[in-house]
């Protein structure tokens, strides 16, 4: 089985090596000399709009993803027209921009924050008044880790807000006060058969994901259940094949959507050691047609990112429960270079592992 994805990061190698127990192999293609899944698998070397190479990559491939959100989606609709490919384009170009993203939760009656779309200066500062402070300006595309987003805290922020992010489409949401930011990992196959992971909760930090607990503690039955029936209602509306992550903030009793990613998402990376099946074991497994794997926590775990760069590797090694993920990237400043996830059978010990990681991160 040759699988191919557009994009060919941590996300990919990760697939990658999901696949080899399975006999798959993959093939990648990433603009970037050296994308760190040429390590482990073949790498094209192209931009996504060179229709030649799109077109060697998904030679003989017997079905093609992607792992990068922002990947052109004429490139994912070129590779869909010679092979077939998951998630579907569709659905990737709703998750790439903000607004046409809410518009699909609220048909679906999936709460989100109070948002306004904004073109010029006028309609910020209108908006910003009608929305009330604090509320945070975004980049309807190519927004990620936080990029792209100023939080406006008074109407003296507007015009720094429009100067640092304006003159592209926006979009203003209200600050929300949350209880906590969770998210929840589904797979659905191409029979339609879904599988959800539990709710997890995770810490960011400029914007960034630094912690995930898996599964979040203290969930209601009630509110896993409401996290299913969202993400659940979005895979049927998009006839969704592959992993989708939702990320929520939860306030006041409620799963308020954020934004959806079209594709594994580092909130799962706990499923490698903490889940019967990995959510890029139940990628691969959705997008052939395979049957989906037990998505059931084995324990307690919680993934912490490396950001900017790494602990020394043998600390974490001597950790009971830690698993140490090196993604072979170049260290600098702001960027995920490899996480470690720790797996333990109670909260208690988990909570211990995780202080001692934290620690020597500090
Ligand atoms: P995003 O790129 O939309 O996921 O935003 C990155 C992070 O910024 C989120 O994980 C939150 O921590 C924070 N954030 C984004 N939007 C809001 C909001 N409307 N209210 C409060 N915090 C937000």
């Amino acid at each position: 089985m040759i699988v191919g994805a557009l994009g060919g990061g941590q996300l990919g190698r990760m697939l990658a090596l999901a696949g080899a127990p399975l006999g798959i192999v993959m093939r990648f293609l990433d603009p970037t000399e050296g994308a760190c899944c040429s390590q482990i698998a073949d790498l094209i070397v192209a931009d996504y709009d060179d229709t030649a190479a799109l077109d060697r990559f998904a030679a003989g491939l017997d079905v093609a993803t992607f792992e990068f959100e922002n990947v052109p989606v004429e490139a994912v609709r070129r590779v869909a027209s010679r092979v077939p490919t998951f998630p579907p384009a569709d659905g990737l170009a709703v998750a790439q921009d903000r607004l046409s993203e809410k518009h699909l939760f609220e048909r679906l009656d999936i709460p989100v924050p109070k948002f306004v779309a904004i073109e010029t200066p006028n309609e910020l500062a209108d908006a910003a008044e009608r929305l009330g402070y604090p509320g945070v300006l975004k980049t309807r595309r190519m927004g990620y880790d936080g990029k792209g987003q100023h939080v406006l805290r008074g109407g003296a922020d507007v015009a720094a807000a429009w100067k640092a992010i304006g003159g592209v489409p926006l979009i203003l949401e209200q600050f929300v006060d949350f209880t906590r930011e969770l998210s929840l990992v589904a797979a659905r196959g191409r029979d339609g058969d879904i599988v959800y992971y539990p709710l997890v909760e995770n810490h960011h930090s400029g914007g960034i994901l630094r912690t995930t607990l898996a599964p979040a503690p203290g969930i209601s039955d009630a509110l896993e259940a409401l996290g299913r029936r969202h993400v659940g209602a979005i895979l049927e509306e998009l006839n969704y094949v592959g992993v989708l992550a939702v990320e929520f903030f939860e306030h006041a009793g409620r799963l308020l959507a954020n934004e959806m990613a079209p594709r594994v998402h580092n909130s799962g990376h706990w499923t490698i050691e903490g889940a019967q099946t990995s959510q890029f074991e139940n990628h691969l497994r959705a997008i052939l047609g395979w049957p989906l794997g037990d998505p059931s926590p084995r324990g307690h775990a919680a993934m912490v990112n490396f950001i900017g760069d790494m602990p020394a590797k043998a600390d974490i090694l001597r950790i009971s429960g830690a698993h140490f993920h090196d993604y072979g990237k170049p260290p600098r400043p702001g960027r995920k270079v490899g996480h470690a996830t720790v797996v333990a059978e109670d909260a208690e010990s988990l909570s211990n592992r995780l202080e001692i990681v934290t620690r020597l991160m500090s």
